[in-house]
């Protein structure tokens, strides 16, 4: 089953000389279930990829399909949660409402929304946090209450960009473990942007980004 398929995709930014083609020619899907690690230098194309598969950038050439999903971008927001670079907590509320601000913002009520950010932040090994503010937290942990926020949701694609870019190795290994606990909590199927190869080898597919296109995908057990 396909969640997102992305055909001969390009995105460009800026105009004549400024032009910069940040994604060029992407053919690329995300199937259910897909364990994914999109690798690259900076500058490669990552996020730009990571924000098409989103629908929360529009390809300039090519097409993005979501063939399970709603076809209107609030209906896709209940399916796709997407984990953005550096913090995205806000200060003034506490963990718990933080957790469940994604799903409440789309629709969810929060007594339902609620319990539900409880659990999360349980998976993410959190609980004892739901009474804080946000802004209490450390880097690596304020980025496990983004991913059990993601998680409040229950999407059935998660797309977190480079979550373990500003974190030390141990913390980093950290979230991964919270992402991949709310993919298969959630049966979601998880995208993730890291520079880091030994992130990237602990997803089971691998695709490789250089200079705005997808040059191989590697998938464990295949050659
Ligand atoms: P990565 O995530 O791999 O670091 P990005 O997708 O952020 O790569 O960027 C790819 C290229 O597109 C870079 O040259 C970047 O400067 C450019 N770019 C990305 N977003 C924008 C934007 N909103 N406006 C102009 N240029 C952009
Ligand atoms: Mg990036």
């Amino acid at each position: 089953m396909t969640l997102v398929r992305c055909s001969e995709v390009s995105r460009t930014f800026g105009h004549g000389d400024r032009a910069v083609v940040a994604v060029h020619g992407c053919s690329c899907a995300v199937e259910a279930g897909a364990r994914i690690a999109i690798t690259g230098p900076s500058g490669s194309g990552k996020s730009s990829l990571l924000h098409l598969l989103a629908g929360l950038e529009r390809p300039t050439s090519g097409s993005v399909d979501w063939p399970e999903f709603g076809v209107d971008a609030s209906a896709r927001s209940r399916d796709i949660a997407v984990v953005f670079q550096g913090t995205s907590l806000l200060p003034a509320l506490d963990v718990l409402e933080n957790t469940a601000l994604a799903a409440v913002l789309t629709g969810t009520d929060e007594a339902e929304a609620t319990p539900r950010a409880s659990v999360a932040l349980a998976a993410v090994g959190l609980s004892g946090y739901a009474g804080q503010l946000a802004d209490t937290l450390s880097g690596g942990q304020a980025q496990r209450v983004a991913v059990a926020r993601a998680m409040t949701l229950r999407p059935r694609l998660i797309l977190a960009d480079e979550p373990t870019g500003q974190l030390d190795a141990e913390t980093g290994v950290q979230v991964l473990d919270a992402l991949l606990t709310a993919a298969d909590e959630t049966g979601a199927a998880l995208v993730v942007t890291t520079h880091d190869p030994v992130i990237a080898g602990r997803l089971d597919e691998r695709w490789a980004m250089d200079d705005g296109r997808l040059l191989v995908t590697a998938r464990d057990g295949v050659a």
